[in-house]
């Protein structure tokens, strides 16, 4: 049965996809046409910060992630689906052991781009998380994470916080770069997470694709990551929260609030310079709900239009996914009203296709043609 669907898209125009298995085709001309344009589409939201391995930060530290639990695992990818989110790339976790979650049927997760083992050095991440690679072994380890796993993303931890300190770079801009040398030779990207001053730039320099909070960006980093078409995943909401637990007047709350104003002055800065700016959850915002970042990149200083590409096209464009054309993943995430006129709208998908099966049937699915030719 060859099924042909008719979508609008955010910006109007409209498309007719056909159906086969799990991918869009060309449109057919037998079997049934679903008219699906009384709705406006995206290809899927996208999660461009999350971490299937927990739900929440006390969680992640607690999990034993040399023991992955993947039906805890699995629940949070359907909390994904179940909010429209088609696409989500998983920062790391403390274990490469979250990569089985890419051999599970892609029907049953988002497309997933992941991380394994996250890289720090000893005192530069949480205590007790074992993940501890000092500057001269961190080219073995990336070197044996390109070759030994899955993991299409090296994530790094570019800063943390020294008791009585304050926030101290954990490797030189020299180790960064040579990091992303070695995983751009296997066709692997880098991630770095940084929320202090100096670290972003060093990251920019070296090379890194993917900036995570970035707090501390600089004018002349947003135009050289622009430039090179690099991603800053800013997770507005995620660092509101962290300020919350901590304490708007502790010094790391400071801190996150000074950069969080800093973020509000660059933003609509790094949509111009051509920066892919992304969404994520962190274990912050639950699993489905990165849409609720949408209302806080609206406060600080984007259009509503630049909101919802953040959180749905840009991130497929920014990975270079192509989506809604013959030959993509049968996938669409479906709207009453239209996002690009008010960001909350991405909060309540009324329907969501996933590798060809409707995950939530949209209202109205109003067949206008079937033919009989085709049984
Ligand atoms: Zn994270």
């Amino acid at each position: 049965m060859h099924t042909t669907i008719r979508l609008r898209l955010v910006d109007g125009a409209e498309r007719r996809l056909g159906i086969a298995g799990e991918l869009y085709t060309a449109p057919s001309a037998i079997g049934t046409e679903v008219d699906l344009t009384h709705l406006w589409a995206v290809p899927g939201l996208v999660d461009a910060h999350g971490h299937l391995i927990a739900n929440n930060t006390p969680d992640m530290l607690a999990t034993d992630h040399d023991r992955a639990d993947t039906d805890t695992m699995r629940r949070y990818a359907q909390a994904q689906l179940d909010g429209g989110v088609l696409l989500m790339i998983d920062k790391g976790s403390k274990t490469d052991t979250t990569l089985a979650m890419l051999d599970i049927a892609p029907a049953e997760r988002p497309e997933l781009e992941m991380a394994g083992r996250i890289f720090a050095p000893a005192g530069g991440y949480f205590p007790h998380f074992p993940v501890a690679v000092d500057e001269p072994d961190l080219e073995r380890s990336v070197t044996a994470a390109c070759t030994n796993t899955q993991a299409q993303w090296i994530k790094i931890v570019g800063d943390w916080p020294r008791r009585g300190i304050g926030p101290m770079p954990n490797y030189s801009e020299e180790a960064l770069a040579g990091a992303v040398a070695i995983a751009h030779g296997y066709g692997r990207r880098v991630a770095i997470h940084t929320m202090a001053p100096d670290v972003p730039s060093m990251a920019v320099r070296a090379g890194v694709d993917s900036i995570e909070h970035g707090l501390f960006l600089t004018p002349s980093d947003i135009t050289a990551l622009g430039r090179r078409k690099g991603m800053w995943v800013p997770t507005i909401a995620a660092m509101e929260g962290i300020v919350d637990q901590l304490g708007p007047s502790s010094s790391g709350g400071r801190l996150i609030r000074r950069g969080l104003g800093n973020v509000a002055g660059i933003l609509p800065a790094a949509i111009t310079a051509g920066v892919h700016v992304l969404a994520g959850t962190d274990i912050v915002l639950p699993h489905g709900e990165v849409a609720q970042e949408g209302p806080r990149l609206v406060e600080y200083g984007l259009t509503d239009g630049e909101a919802t590409d953040i959180l749905t096209a840009a991130g497929y464009r920014a990975l270079g996914r192509d989506v809604l054309v013959p030959g993509s993943s049968a996938d669409v995430t479906l709207f009453a009203h239209n996002p690009n006129n008010d960001v909350t709208q991405l909060q309540h998908p009324v329907g969501i296709l996933r590798r060809g099966e409707w995950r939530l049937v949209p209202d109205g699915l109003q067949v206008v043609r079937t033919s009989s030719t085709d049984r």
